[in-house]
């Protein structure tokens, strides 16, 4: 996506060779990072409109590497897809989302849905949904309070995906296309698919207050969500002007730094009621 890469530090600013060896020595320590404890997860609220309330969160991945310091998903994420450890990586924040979850249902004695980011190397893997299954009943978190989050890119490989999403579906629980509108793909996918909720990209959300063209996207996805039976998460949420006018065109769900930057597990605690009373 657009944005995420103007806004991406590059990582290698070495010849070629030099960025094979550090992406070499990066994977060997993706490797390592999850046993020996590195990644963890924040948690970014999203406000559902209708309540007025906090009902949910996306897990969002970290990596605190012991020399490098905090490294962000963009900076690992693709590696660990085309080197393999995704699924391990995706085992471990599906796992670990889950369980957090449900600690804090527990605490706070209501519910709250999480949403885990998937990449189309776990759904390749033949027994996903199993494992999902399996997860869920480990942890105890209700089917209904986790939210698999694809992207519009993997819906192109339909083979794949529609039996994969219906094996998910069948379990209870509910599928989001994130950032929708990015992909360059078909939206005809929107009619066989089972989904339950379109994020819109937080590129079509800047500007949209100033920008007309950006204004009549959101407001097409939003009347087609309706009509498809489809409700929206808008993503980037950065001014109380954002959260007013998608507030007023029924937009479901907001998520963004006006709300709440991702948040530590601990922090999303504490912060709830502070964001309820807003
Ligand atoms: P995403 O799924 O689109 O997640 C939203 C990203 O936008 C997050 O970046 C979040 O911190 C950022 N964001 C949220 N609100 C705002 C805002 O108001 N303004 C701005 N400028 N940015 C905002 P983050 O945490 O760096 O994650 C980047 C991407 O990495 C995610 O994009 C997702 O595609 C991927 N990712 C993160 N965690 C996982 C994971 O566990 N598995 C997989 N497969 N991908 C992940
Ligand atoms: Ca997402
Ligand atoms: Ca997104
Ligand atoms: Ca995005």
């Amino acid at each position: 996506e657009a944005t995420k890469k103007e806004e991406r530090v590059s990582f290698y600013t070495g010849s070629m060779q030099e960025e094979r060896a550090a992406r070499l020595v990066l994977e060997h320590d993706l490797k390592k990072a999850i046993e020996q404890g590195e990644l963890f997860i924040e948690y970014q609220p999203q406000l559902d409109l209708q309540q007025g309330a906090i009902s949910s969160a996306e897990a969002l991945v970290r990596w605190r590497h012991p020399k490098r310091g905090l490294i962000a998903p963009l900076d690992f994420i693709p590696l660990a897809e085309e080197s393999g450890l995704i699924v391990p990586i995706g085992k471990w924040v599906l796992e670990t989302a889950c369980t957090e979850t449900v600690r804090w249902q527990k605490k706070h004695r209501k519910p709250m849905r999480v949403a885990v980011n998937l990449s189309i190397g776990q759904l390749y893997e033949k027994d996903f949904s199993r494992f999902v299954k399996q997860t869920l009943e480990k942890t105890g978190l209700a089917p209904a309070h986790l939210q698999l989050e694809i992207t519009e890119s993997m819906t192109m490989n339909t083979k794949l995906i529609v039996p994969a999403l219906q094996e998910l579906k069948a379990l209870g629980v509910t599928i989001a296309v994130d950032d929708f509108g990015t992909g360059y793909s078909s939206i005809s996918y929107l009619k066989d698919f089972p989904i339950d909720y379109l994020k819109i990209d937080r590129s079509f959300i800047r500007n949209i207050l100033d920008n007309p063209d950006d204004e009549a996207l959101v407001k097409m996805i939003l009347s087609m969500a309706k009509h498809l039976k489809l409700k929206v998460v808008a993503e980037g949420i950065e001014t109380p002007e954002q959260l007013d006018y998608l507030f007023h065109n029924d937009c479901e769900k907001i998520q963004g730094y006006f709300i709440s930057r991702p948040l530590p597990y601990e922090a999303l605690e504490a912060d709830y009621q502070a964001i309820q009373q807003f």
